[in-house]
């Protein structure tokens, strides 16, 4: 988790640098730091406070913020605490005891307290509790050492160092000079079209204001960034590696609140949008007016993948959902075997994994650490691995042998909302396409999903038109306690879904649960206080779902129904309704959900919480 930034170059690097963790600070905001480097100053500026970045921005004084017109260097973090509580001396960026080197850290240092030890006994002393100031005074130590070469003592540290990092190291004698390493952490270095600044991130949101012409790190390299000079990467035993420059795609307004008070409610309506964008040249019309679906990872591994006859989906969190909707999709139309895990759970048994097996990995960030582990284990044991990821560039795209990008655009908001629609977007093209080329579906089916999937973004305007309704009936709910989400068949994964997006935003405990399943315990918990979300579109279970509201109804639950335009009989059992238009059965959950989002959203600011930074939570979850 974490932001990291940085800055090369001759303007004023403290704006740049706070700017940057402001658009970083979806990746952790438990406190925020700076150090700078310039040819004034005799020794490090450092500048670290608790909370959120704008606490941080408040202690910098004027004229540090105005500095112009001479070379600096900057780098700047802002935390998701693993290692000692939130607090300023925990903060990055950390000193070295000799003041001549200053870092900062996304991940964890494993053997944090054997180097510690080992530190002690050299006679280092330590300021912090984090993992991050050990690494530090470990690259101090061999810097003393080795005649103060920055980078071959990063170099020299991290071959001591076990788990997961993304650094970057200035040291006080050189204020032209950063050194940068990844390890399972994402890292960006951009560079500016004149060669004459560098910027570093996690990702590239800080840089596309400056320049688009950005290097990916790649895992156990070290970056040795210095004002004058081209950018030299070396691994970690030293040898010079190879690179790429690459142009990166990011469109600055997604990076902006285009007039929403948050960034979570401006995604939610981005939706229609984003999903024109993820279905752009792929699900195609023809000049005869039928379908097609062109996925060039289906045609360029077509055979492994018709031949597949197991496919496991391996995801977390919101991910995980669309997995187990990619699942339904996936055997309904392709009949091939699927099964949904927890990548954090599958990383550590020793499945059962076939050399014809494909293992879909779906991440938004494309950097989830535990599904990043789960995709080197199915690689290892042979199986085809499919990529579905937003982050462009990401670790997960090059570490897939294929796949599709949702091409959502940047997410910003904590809790997932496009990105889901996105992922189940690519699932419903990939098992088409797939079921198409098997033959496992009618030429009738697909062309007629094909064409209701298309309509889908027209679709979710007008649920969206409903916010204000939502919104509305929000109110009474912000003082549940407890919430129960019910759904069956597609809407089942939304029912959890629409739980997880109420549990992070709002606080509330929640759970969703297959509603046939309520009978076997949670009804338990039903009665005159307990909100129940019903997801009761028109489907073949239609009628038994009415009979699970009844059962709840009897017992004084009180029922938010989301129903299909025109229902009549649900209105009279249920409190609230929300009407979604009609759509084919297997494209429910991308119309279904955004009512749940909607839910959520609105009873979290009526409790008056940070939704877009939701307690305790970070995007991009780059530890396991
Ligand atoms: N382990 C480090 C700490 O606790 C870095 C955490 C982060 O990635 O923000 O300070």
């Amino acid at each position: 988790m974490c932001g990291i930034v940085g800055y090369l170059g001759s303007q004023s690097a403290a704006p740049i640098l706070i700017k940057g963790l402001h658009q970083l600070e979806y990746r952790g905001y438990d406190s925020a730091g700076i150090a700078l480097n310039c040819e004034s100053e005799s020794s490090f500026q450092l500048f670290k406070a608790k909370g959120k970045v704008s606490n941080l921005e408040s202690i910098i004084p004027d004229e540090v913020k105005m500095r112009d017109n001479m070379p600096v260097a900057g780098i700047g973090h802002t935390r998701w605490a693993t290692h000692g509580e939130p607090s300023t001396a925990n903060a990055h960026p950390h000193l070295s005891m000799s003041g001549e080197v200053v870092l900062v850290h996304n991940g964890i240092i494993e053997n944090y307290k054997e180097l510690k030890d080992q530190l002690i006994d050299r006679g280092y002393t330590f300021q912090s509790q984090t993992d991050t100031e050990v690494l530090c005074n470990l690259v101090d130590l061999y810097y003393q050492q080795n005649g103060k070469n920055l980078r071959l003592a990063v170099v020299q540290a991290l071959n001591k160092a076990i788990g997961a990092y993304a650094i970057a190291v200035m040291e006080q004698k050189d204020n032209q000079h950063i050194v940068c390493a990844r390890k399972a952490s994402p890292l960006v270095i951009g560079i500016s079209e004149g060669n004459d600044e560098f910027f570093i991130g996690s990702d590239a949101t800080p840089m596309v204001e400056y320049t688009h012409k950005v290097i990916y790190l790649d895992d156990e390299q070290v970056a040795d960034v210095r004002l004058g000079h081209e950018v030299e990467i070396v691994n970690l035993d030293q040898s010079l590696a190879e690179f790429d420059v690459k142009e990166v795609d990011l469109d600055i307004t997604a990076l902006t609140k285009g007039g929403f008070p948050h960034f979570m409610i401006k995604e939610i309506f981005d939706q229609p949008h984003c999903l024109e964008n993820c279905m752009r040249g792929r699900v195609v019309r023809l000049d005869d007016g039928t379908y097609d679906i062109k996925l060039s990872a289906l045609h360029n591994f077509k055979a492994k993948l018709i031949r597949a006859r197991h496919v496991i989906i391996v995801a977390c969190g919101t991910s995980w959902h669309a997995g187990l909707i990619g699942k339904q999709l996936i055997e309904e139309m392709c009949r091939i075997r699927v099964e949904v895990e927890y990548a954090s759970e599958f990383r550590y048994r020793n499945p059962v994994i076939e050399k014809d097996d494909v293992v879909i990995a779906i991440s938004q960030s494309g950097e989830t650490a535990d599904t990043l582990a789960a995709i080197q284990l199915a690689k290892e044991k042979g199986a085809l691995v499919f990529g579905i990821v937003n982050g462009v560039g990401s670790s997960i795209a090059r570490a897939a042998d294929t796949g599709i990008y949702i091409h959502v655009g940047p997410e910003i908001g904590v809790a997932s909302t496009k990105a889901f629609t996105g992922q189940v977007t690519v699932l419903t093209m990939l098992a088409l396409a797939l079921g198409h080329a098997l033959g496992t579906i009618s030429e009738e089916y697909f062309q007629q999903t094909c064409h209701e999937l298309t309509q889908i973004p027209l679709k979710m305007e007008k649920v969206l038109q409903q916010n204000d309704a939502i919104c509305l009936l929000s109110t009474p709910f912000t003082f549940a306690r407890n919430f129960l989400y019910l759904g069956r068949g597609y809407n089942y994964p939304v029912a959890l879904e629409g739980a997880l997006k109420l549990k992070e935003i709002s606080y509330i405990h929640a759970e969703g649960y297959p509603a046939a399943e309520m009978k076997h315990g949670p009804i338990a918990l039903v009665d005159a206080e307990m909100p129940i979300v019903f997801l009761a579109t028109h489907h073949e279970l239609y009628q038994k779902i009415i009979s699970n509201m009844q059962e709840v109804q009897s017992r004084k639950g009180r029922i938010i129904a989301v129903v299909t335009e025109g229902d009549q009989e649900i209105s009279k059992i249920a409190q609230a309704t929300i009407e979604i238009p009609a759509t084919l059965n297997a494209l429910v959950p991308l119309l279904s959900v955004l009512p749940m989002q909607m839910l959520a959203y609105h009873v979290a600011v009526k409790k008056g919480l940070n939704v877009d930074m939701p307690r305790n939570l970070a995007k991009s979850v780059t530890v396991e």
